[in-house]
């Protein structure tokens, strides 16, 4: 891999990763682009190009140093093979991913917040068109996260390659073909393989089916989604998490969560001081106490579950709601 010095070297040609398409060459980029003579301001207006796609596209892209306002000419280096010595900036680039994700998913529980209120408050056609729209929009995010997350793993595998001895030659094309076969695979994955097991989705799913429902047990997340073939039957067993009822009543006290706590291992929520009270400084496991739930978990196993606590809050603004409603009929007769 190049030094950063060696990037200080004069451009050849625009790089193609941020050309424009042939059909736009009216804007000032491409006339600058075009123009081999003033390759200082071509550089500058690359960059800041560049620079709208992320650190770590960039980093994809150029594999230059944070600070360094030049980019490298790629095909100068295909020959220098990635070592050892790369595994450091290899991490950052992989970091960078990381970072990336957990804004996409933040954005995820903003949309699936959005969903939450609207199916709360629109009613009728319009709510229901909003709502198909939010989903829409949500898989997008969900695919987007995937790539994401492709390009992570790539570069983690990358990482483990070079950390174990092996060089690797032409890292762009390895990088590129990798994501690339790692991409092909995901858009090939079926509806319910893309969505059904994403945290996100399947949340957004529950909350509006709450709304829409109130009080009857959400059906697992994949009888929305219709089979589709390459869809194996024994997927169910991923996906029992989806069909935990929620009735926001703590098993143990039968009264609404307080503090809700739930239990990694299966799902289910409780009172923080009831399941406290329930293994009383004991660190082993115990048996679920939720009714019909057969796995066992420790009270490490239990933790604070903020989304719960979002959800207990519009719940008991949604019957406050009801009791209005039902108080303002009782009035009219
Ligand atoms: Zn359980």
């Amino acid at each position: 891999m190049p030094a950063a010095s060696s990037s200080r070297r004069k451009r050849v040609a625009p790089s193609s990763d941020i050309e424009d398409g042939p059909t736009q060459k009216s804007t000032r980029e491409d006339v600058e682009e075009e123009d081999d003579e003033q390759p200082q301001r071509v550089v500058k207006k690359e960059k800041k190009v560049v620079k709208g796609k992320g650190r770590a596209a960039e980093a994809y892209h150029s594999e230059e140093e944070e600070d360094d306002d030049d980019k490298i000419d790629v095909d100068s280096f295909a020959d220098q093979p990635l070592d050892k010595s790369h595994i450091i900036s290899m991490n950052g680039f992989a970091s960078d991913w990381g970072t990336m994700i957990k804004t996409v998913q933040r954005t995820n529980n903003m949309v699936a917040d959005v969903a939450v209120a609207l199916a709360d408050n629109v009613e009728g056609d319009v709510g229901k068109k909003g709502l198909l729209e939010l989903e829409r929009f949500l898989k997008e995010l969900v695919d987007i996260e995937s790539e994401m997350h492709i390009n992570y793993e790539v570069i983690q595998n990358l990482v483990q390659q070079v950390t174990i001895g092996t060089e690797i030659d032409n890292i762009v094309e390895q990088y590129q073909d990798n994501v690339r076969k790692n991409k092909e695979s995901y858009t090939s994955k079926t509806t319910r393989q893309k969505y059904a097991k994403n945290e996100t989705y399947k949340n957004f799913k529950q909350s509006v089916y709450e709304i829409e429902h109130p009080g009857e047990a959400m059906p697992p997340v994949t009888e929305f989604m219709p089979k589709e073939s390459g869809d194996d039957s024994d997927d169910d067993d991923d996906l029992e998490m989806g069909a935990v009822t929620q009735d926001y009543k703590c098993p143990l006290t039968l009264r609404p969560l307080e503090n809700p706590v739930t239990s990694e291992t299966c799902g289910h929520s409780f009172s923080q001081d009831a399941i406290r009270e329930m293994f009383a400084g004991f660190r082993g496991s115990k048996k679920c106490p939720a009714s019909g739930c057969t796995r066992e978990f420790r009270l490490v196993d239990c933790k604070p579950n903020k989304e719960l606590v979002k959800k207990l809050r519009l719940h008991a603004r949604r019957l406050k709601k009801k009791e209005q409603e039902q108080d303002a009929e009782e009035v009219i007769e």
